[in-house]
């Protein structure tokens, strides 16, 4: 069986680039171990954000006296939520398969192993093996929950995402080991739905990756929620002899012991390289990673690699966006490489946090002088509408030529709103466009056209 491109991995990297691949008028299939659509649609993106949902309805009942609604009785039914969450990844799952068919698609269940001479072998469930040749192959084969030595998963009581999103019993008490994205979602959700949880972060604040003025907004408004913080803080073991756990930790004060009923490590990811076949024909990986160049290619003609298997952002948009690349240099058109400081971030807690492009730090680092502006939400008339007025947005400007170097969103919905940013940096806007861009009203992306007047000291509502 010949195909011009076998693509491994079903992910928003696989199936992306494999419908790509087959618009372009290319023999595709794709072959898939698990379920189509990757973690992000089983195990990441989707369900995370479908149990969000539940959250935030359940936050939006018991403070519905505040918005003049009077409601009793609201129970959050953890089952319920938990399947709600599933039924919303297999559905999504579906879809995938819909879209393979309808793009022609070859759909292969099973393991696969590339070998040399353009060779792919899959292992199917019933252990038969079967061959397959391509001219081109692209691995996307993702990623899986991070292990530390001492913190072995057991899946029961020290768990990864996967468990945390289907487990058959709510935690009373929940330890969140790691502060970025996803541990912070955890965090959030459970503790929304009354587990009382603590996060425990190794660096000095939580989601080290965004700008430190959105760390310190986040943590303010996550203990107001009711979540423990601990940072600068390590968990040093956990003794699963008895229920609930006891977890130690080293802080700067000293140890310390939580009880805890489960702890979640969320410490970040481990590519799947193993056992494809990479030694065995050459492709060259370092720490982890597949090595390739900007177009996905690695040193071994006719196979790539792509989405968190490479280098850069481990988020799903990343993974199509180098799918959709990859494919496209294949078939010989004009391509630009990924700009990957041009890649937003979202953490769909509450408030949600969006951003992109430079942070305060990393743009002083570059040698660029700044022109910061801010704007919170609290001086927002639809925040306040809205009873959302937690949060800000923050701008950056490069003072010589007011390049627009980044932007920094914490609030309710900016998550949605980080693209009209993503869409300035990509056709290289300057402050003062944003300024004279008129935005609709009453809408919280006037906070953005409100930041940016303020670095250029024309902000009105301030
Ligand atoms: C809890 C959680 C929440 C997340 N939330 C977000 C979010 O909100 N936004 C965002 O952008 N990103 C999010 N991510 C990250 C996102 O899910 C990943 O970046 C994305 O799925 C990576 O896509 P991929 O195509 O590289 O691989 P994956 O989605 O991991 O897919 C790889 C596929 O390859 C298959 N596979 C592996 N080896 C083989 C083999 N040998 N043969 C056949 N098949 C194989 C696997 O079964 C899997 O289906 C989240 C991740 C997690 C864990």
């Amino acid at each position: 069986m010949n195909y011009d491109i076998i693509v491994i991995g079903s992910g928003p990297g696989g199936y992306v680039a494999a419908i790509r691949a087959s618009q372009l008028g290319f023999k595709t299939a794709i072959v898939e171990r698990e379920s189509l659509g990757g973690i992000c649609l089983n195990w990441g993106c989707i369900p995370t954000k479908a149990l969000l949902k539940s959250a935030q309805v359940f936050e939006y009942l018991n403070h519905a006296a505040d918005y003049g609604i009077k409601v009793e009785g609201g129970e959050a039914d953890f089952a319920a939520i938990i399947k709600r969450s599933r039924g919303v990844a297999d559905g999504m799952s579906k879809g995938i398969q819909f879209l393979m068919k309808k793009n022609k698609i070859d759909v292969i269940m099973g393991t696969a192993k590339i070998k040399k001479g353009g060779k792919v072998e899959v292992k199917g469930g019933d252990g038969s093996t079967k061959e397959y040749t391509a001219k081109h192959t692209i691995l996307a084969t993702g990623a899986r929950s991070r292990e530390l030595p001492n913190l072995k998963q057991d899946g029961k009581t020290i768990i990864g995402y996967r468990q945390a999103m289907n487990l058959e019993k709510q935690p009373k008490s929940l330890v969140v080991v790691g502060s970025g994205a996803i541990g912070v979602e955890f965090a959030y959700f459970y503790n929304s739905i009354g587990t009382k949880v603590t996060v425990v972060e190794y660096l000095d604040r939580i989601v080290p990756v965004e700008d430190t003025d959105i760390s310190k907004q986040l943590e303010k408004s996550l203990k107001k929620a009711g979540i423990d913080i601990l940072t600068s803080a390590e968990v040093t073991g956990v003794d699963t002899s008895s229920s609930p756990a006891k977890v130690s930790i080293k802080t700067a004060k000293g140890e310390q012991t939580i009880e805890a009923e489960v702890v979640l490590s969320a410490v970040g990811i481990t590519p799947n390289i193993e056992n494809l076949g990479l030694e065995e024909v050459g492709v060259k990986t370092d720490k982890g990673r597949v090595l390739v160049d900007d177009y996905y290619k690695t040193n071994v003609e006719g196979v790539y690699a792509i989405g968190d298997i490479v280098k850069g952002q481990a988020l799903a948009h990343v993974a199509s966006a180098e799918g959709i690349t990859c494919v496209e240099k294949i078939k010989g058109l004009h391509v630009e490489p990924i700009n990957y400081n041009n890649i937003p971030g979202c953490t769909y807690c509450s408030p949600e946090i969006a951003s992109v492009g430079y942070t305060e730090k990393a743009a002083k680092d570059a040698g660029y002088e700044l022109k910061i502006g801010k704007f919170p939400f609290s001086a927002s008339g639809k925040a306040s509408a809205s009873g959302a007025k937690d949060g800000f947005v923050k701008v950056i400007f490069d003072a010589k030529y007011g390049e627009f170097l980044g932007a920094h969103l914490i609030g309710n919905n900016v998550t949605e709103m980080i693209a009209e940013v993503v869409v300035a940096r990509k056709l290289e806007t300057t402050g003062h466009e944003i300024i004279k861009s008129v935005h609709p009203h009453p809408t919280m992306s006037e906070a953005i056209m409100e930041a940016a007047a303020d670095a250029y000291g024309e902000c009105i509502h301030l």
